[in-house]
């Protein structure tokens, strides 16, 4: 890609509701726009890093047997009265009508979509277990949308449902998504804590919430150094009772507690029958019993983890992304007005990598150009200038770590090497 013709725009006037570094960092390196309180555009920038979280998500639930589909984000009433949630999701369920006067809402969620799906179209037991999975919009009403991406009212979530005969089933479901969450989150080199939590408007009894560490986290954890479980600290306080005040308590766990910030990033539940009960899903299994399936549901915040891993890597120049995150790995900069045409056989060159590569051809000073790259967090650059000229030599000169000078051979090697290091 050529920069001079990338859609990359910058801004050097932060808006004032752009309170923590993620949404100022994705506003000023041109990774997302504003269009309406908690919806946003995605750019160029802002979309590749989303469609790289949105593919090891999706390698990674592939590889424990869940089947990708689409559903649609319009859902009709009449799913939602069956559920019996119609009335109780309240203002966060946006309610729209069509043409003819009958009622629609834009899913929050997909739990009587699927349930239904699955009670018109499975008439065996033999075809559970099933998982089945998505990658979608959703829109949440929010009371107060905030933070850029981390809390949008329109956001990309993964959720992904199973239905199983009989409760063993579902606990080996829950412990294969929590297995790859755990995995799909050391991919993308965030810190993060696996987190016990209260199931909330979605109902059932167990549930697990992953939570990348930050300060500028919404979440306050309780932790103990004698527990690898961290506890919601929602769980844990009475009513208008301040977490601070659970410092220094004994850990249920053991220890004492202490607090730390996080992102819920990720959460998983076992809903047990309440939908299959209240939809009248229900099976005949192998002695002709009539069973109401248990379901696990698991949601990832694709959008929300772009933001996340933001806060989790940046400095004072701008994001540093972990090399495999950037949305442009290699950088080459060329600082000889392209007089010999070099910086475009070396940008060629570096192009049939597996790398994405930009060409910095803009007509700008270098330190400009420097500044833009660090602010993006492209992880190396290469510098095509005086050195090649001089002495046969180019610079490199990554995001993070010592410049150095090498021959133009000695290229693909490092950048090879420099890739395989994390
Ligand atoms: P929160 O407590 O942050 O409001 P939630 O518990 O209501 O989230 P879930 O229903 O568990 O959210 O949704 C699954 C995942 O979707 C969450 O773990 C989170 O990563 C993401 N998510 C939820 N709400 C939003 C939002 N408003 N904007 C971006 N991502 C969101
Ligand atoms: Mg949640």
């Amino acid at each position: 890609m050529l920069a001079s013709k990338t859609f990359i725009p910058k801004i050097k006037d932060i808006p004032q509701d752009a309170e923590i570094i993620s949404h100022q960092l994705m506003l000023r390196s041109g990774m997302i726009r504003k269009v309406a309180s908690g919806i946003y555009n995605w750019l160029p920038l802002g979309l590749i890093v989303l469609k790289k979280i949105e593919n090891v998500v999706r390698e990674e639930l592939n590889n424990i047997g869940a089947q990708e589909i689409f559903m649609p984000m319009v859902q009709p009433k009449k799913l939602w009265n069956e559920s019996n949630r119609w009335g109780k999701f309240g203002p966060e369920l946006l309610r729209i009508k069509d043409r003819h006067d009958r009622d629609f809402c834009l899913g929050p969620t997909h739990e009587e979509v699927i349930t239904d799906l699955v009670k018109n179209n499975i008439n065996s037991y033999k075809s559970l277990p099933l998982t089945l999975y998505q990658i979608q919009t959703k829109f949440r009403d929010e009371i107060r949308p905030r933070y850029g991406v981390m809390r949008g009212r329109e956001f990309l979530m993964k959720d992904a449902y199973s239905f199983h005969m009989n409760e063993e089933c579902l606990n080996q479901t829950y412990k294969d998504f929590r297995a790859a969450y755990r995995k799909i989150l050391k991919r993308l080199e965030l810190e993060f804590k696996v987190v016990k939590a209260d199931s909330g408007a979605i109902g059932g009894d167990k549930s697990e919430e992953f939570h990348v560490l930050a300060e500028n986290g919404e979440d306050v954890l309780a932790v103990s150094d004698s527990s690898e479980i961290a506890i919601n600290s929602e769980l844990l306080l009475e009513k208008d009772q301040d977490p601070s005040s659970l410092v220094g308590k004994e850990f249920p766990e053991g220890g004492k507690i202490e607090l730390i910030k996080g992102i819920e990033v990720g959460h998983i539940f076992q809903l047990g029958q309440v939908y299959s009960e209240s939809m009248k899903l229900s099976l005949q299994d192998a002695n002709s019993n009539e069973v109401n399936p248990y379901m696990g549901c698991y949601g990832i915040g694709i959008s929300r983890m772009v933001a996340a891993s933001i806060e989790q890597n940046n400095d004072e120049f701008g994001i540093a992304w972990p090399k495999g995150l950037a949305p442009i790995q290699i950088n080459v900069i060329d600082l000889t007005d392209n007089a010999d045409g070099s910086a475009i056989k070396f940008y060629n060159d570096v192009e049939k990598s597996n790398f994405r590569v930009m060409l910095d051809d803009r007509d700008e000073r270098f330190g400009k150009k420097i500044k833009d790259s660090e602010l993006i967090g492209i992880p190396l650059n290469i510098i095509i200038g005086k050195y090649l000229k001089n002495d046969g030599l180019i610079e490199v000169c990554p995001r993070r770590g010592t410049k150095d000078l090498i021959k133009p051979e000695e290229l693909n090697g490092y950048i090879a090497k420099f890739f395989q290091e994390s």
